[in-house]
């Protein structure tokens, strides 16, 4: 609801409806009949707009949107543009973070005060939407083309100090905001009003302006990789040099070009589904859940290792204020690990002026310092009979309760929990590269893992800013066993008649930031090449003895990354990969000693080269992966599609407006249309087990069921 009262001359209508303040069809109501009463009234000279509670307001109600309650009189755009028509001065007053709905109604008040530590921002472009009512209108008009462009196409928030700065703010205030807007409100109450309507005033430095919108176009071209949102709010806020009744109805058409997208679709699932996945449950037995299992209390970790992981992982574990013991076996390493994670925290090393969060870090070679921690998180090096001894090691050094976590990247939980005497308490914790930058934090449960152990695993995940994601134990997990297929089917394509950069561009403009071929490059080629020389596919000198080159364990096998890493190629850290990288440059040139590569490969064996499309390379790169994701689903190794996508997006940079690879299969490729490809490429490639179609896939695709609908019936 919305409260009124009357200060002297100044009323005041305060949001009350917690925890966000959302602008729900009652709110609007209430600020509607208020603002109405406070205008009728005599006695009122100005009037102040601002929030109970914890913020001012999170903008429109998200559970309205696409129903009639958004609509229903007032809707938002009729309660802003009264604001805005107000002939007694209006005063927002704001604090804690104010978003979307919450700008608006700020922008057609006649004067904005804040809080000092408040937030604002307009968070609409990452689900796919133009804010509208006036917000890209009047900000520009208000800040200029330059800021409106930050804060609408990059979504960034603003400080109080930086929107003081810009002027979308009048006052800043650090005391009672209550009694500084009132106080304000009546120091207004005199003054005109005309020059104070944002909309009637022009765009500040108009004559810069199409320079500013070139500069921003070509940017979000560049970075936008085929998202609609952006390009278009950069539209809107170019309708802001019109007259604004022109500019209004044009932000209206374009809203509306966008709200009825199925790119607005794919961002609303993406951000919903990021919540979905924290209502965890097991797929082979739904009691164990979220609800039902409690997590154990972590006030401090061991990191076992200081390699690239264990160092981002420490980071984000001081960053929540956890305490960390670092461990790692060779002392060189451990003492460059924590200058770097000094540094990374803002503290100097070798000086007595340490972060806070610096301070809570032990370093040592010592496993037994580890005797008091509550979880211990290990990032030794890939190798299992290494985990297993790590694992017999850890056992008996930590207090029996100690939780057990491991960050391989696909080793067999089970196998490293059966070297504990605790396999109840092993879970799997798989950060993404860089730990301390990547949301994602894929949880991995074993056989025996308990349910307070996942639920603390999901907790750990939520307290160091992750979105943790429960998966079953295979090889690779989720993420990894499905990225594989897409790399392999990329080297295909260049036994077949493409080049590294070719397939790198169509993906790249389907909206990866990086193609696969390049992501090789930056990760360095000899990981995979080391996996692979584990899992007995090839050996540091070529093709096991006997084994014919284009086959391997049942499958068709492409030997090209081998050879490169064969010659010290491993990407940009030997300056050669897939492309070559001039000194000191991380720019992937095109190489013609890779080209020649590919080219005698393909004769030594009898491969034709033909041309290949822009949409069989998405076809073959992507669909066998999505293929495994409902493999995985029918395995019961993931609760739902929401799962998978979730992981893609945050671990593996899928473009986040087509969805996530499940999302993108059923509401963009469609069931249908995706068996019939893999049906054809299956027949065009018998040596590839996997275009063979999952059977979920295939009941779903003849029953015309949709993966959204099946799991929304699914999910607790
Ligand atoms: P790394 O080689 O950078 O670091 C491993 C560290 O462990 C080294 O510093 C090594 O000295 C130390 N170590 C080895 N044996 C030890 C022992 N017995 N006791 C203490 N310290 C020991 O490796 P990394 O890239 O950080 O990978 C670590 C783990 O994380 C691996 O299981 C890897 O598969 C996994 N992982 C890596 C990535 C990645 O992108 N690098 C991503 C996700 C998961």
């Amino acid at each position: 609801m919305a409260e009124y009262v009357i200060y002297e001359t100044v009323a005041v209508l305060q949001i009350n409806n917690p925890p966000l303040n959302v602008l729900s069809h009652h709110v609007r109501r209430q600020l509607m009949s208020g603002l109405q009463q406070a205008l009728q009234d005599t006695a009122v000279r100005s009037i102040v707009i601002m929030g109970k509670g914890q913020i001012f307001t999170a903008g429109a109600d998200v559970k309205e949107f696409g129903t009639e309650k958004a609509l229903s009189d007032p809707s938002l755009p009729t309660l802003v543009e009264a604001v805005a028509a107000s002939n007694k001065p209006v005063v927002t007053a704001f604090h804690g973070t104010t978003l979307g709905g919450g700008v608006a109604l700020a922008l057609a008040s006649h004067y904005r005060l804040a809080a000092s530590s408040v937030k604002i921002g307009l968070p609409e472009v990452e689900i796919g939407i133009v804010p509208t009512c006036g917000v890209s209108q009047r900000l520009p008009r208000l800040v200029g083309l330059q800021t409106a462009v930050q804060m609408i196409v990059s979504a960034q928030t603003m400080s109080a100090q930086q929107a003081l700065t810009t002027g979308l703010l009048d006052k800043v205030v650090s005391g009672d905001l209550l009694s500084e807007a009132v106080g304000f409100a009546k120091s207004v109450e005199v003054q005109a009003l005309a020059d104070r309507r944002v909309g009637s005033r022009a765009v500040p430095g108009a004559d810069t302006a199409e320079d500013v919108l070139d500069a921003a176009r070509k940017r979000l071209v560049r970075r936008s990789r085929g998202a609609i949102a952006p390009l278009t709010c950069l539209q809107a806020i170019q309708a802001s040099l019109l007259p604004f009744e022109t500019g209004m109805k044009r932000e209206a058409e374009l809203g509306q070009y966008l709200w009825t997208s199925w790119q607005t679709g794919a961002l609303r699932y993406a951000f919903l589904a990021e919540r979905t996945v924290k209502r965890w449950y097991l797929p082979g037995n739904k009691t164990v859940n979220y609800r039902t299992a409690e997590p154990l209390v972590i006030n401090s970790v061991g990191v076992l290792g200081a390699g690239t992981m264990g160092v981002g992982i420490t980071i984000c574990l001081l960053q929540a204020g956890l305490k960390v013991v670092l461990i790692e076996a060779n002392k060189t390493q451990l003492d460059k690990a924590v200058t770097l994670i000094q540094r990374s925290l803002g503290g100097r090393s070798h000086s007595k002026q340490l972060s806070h969060q610096a301070m809570q870090l032990r370093a040592t070679t010592d496993y037994r310092q580890l005797g008091e921690v509550d979880l211990v998180i290990e990032a030794v090096f890939e190798d299992l009979a290494l985990k297993r001894k790590v694992f017999q090691q850890l056992d008996s050094v930590t207090k029996p309760q100690a939780i057990l976590a491991t960050n391989t990247s696909g080793l067999d939980i089970d196998k490293i929990a059966s070297a504990t005497q605790r396999p109840d308490k092993v879970i799997g914790t798989h950060f993404f590269s860089p730990a301390n930058v990547m949301r994602l934090l894929e949880n991995i449960y074993g056989r025996h893992t308990s349910p307070e152990t996942i639920a603390t695993a999901m907790q750990l995940g939520a307290t160091i800013g992750k979105v943790g994601v429960l998966v079953g134990n295979c090889p690779g997990f989720v993420g990894n066993r499905m990225k594989g297929l897409n790399f392999t089917e990329a080297m295909f394509l260049l036994e077949e008649g493409a080049e590294p950069q070719d397939v790198d561009k169509v993906l790249e403009e389907f909206g990866f930031a990086m193609g696969p071929f390049r992501v090789s490059d930056l990760a360095g080629g000899d990981v995979h090449w080391r996996r692979r020389i584990q899992a007995g596919l090839t050996t540091e000198q070529g093709p096991p003895p006997n084994t014919p080159l284009l086959y391997r364990q049942g499958n068709r096998y492409c030997p090209l990354a081998d050879m490169l890493c064969m010659q010290g190629r491993f990407g940009q850290k030997t300056g050669a990969g897939w492309y070559r990288y001039e000194s000191g440059s991380r720019a992937a040139l095109p190489d013609a000693v890779v080209h020649r590569l590919i080219l005698k490969h393909r004769q030594d064996n009898g491969l034709q080269r033909r041309n290949i499309s822009s949409q069989e390379i998405v076809e073959r790169c992507l669909y066998p992966l999505i293929n495994e994701g409902f493999r995985i689903l029918e395995e019961g190794l993931a609760a739902g599609p929401q799962d998978i996508d979730v992981i893609f997006l945050l671990g593996f940079g899928w473009p986040r407006h087509t969805g996530g690879p499940m999302y993108y299969a059923d509401k963009v490729v469609g069931l249908g249309i995706l068996l019939r490809c893999l049906e054809k490429y299956r027949a065009l490639h018998p040596r590839s087990a996997h275009w063979v179609p999952s059977s979920l896939l295939q009941t779903m695709a003849t029953q015309g069921t949709s993966l959204t609908a099946w799991a929304a019936g699914s999910r607790l």
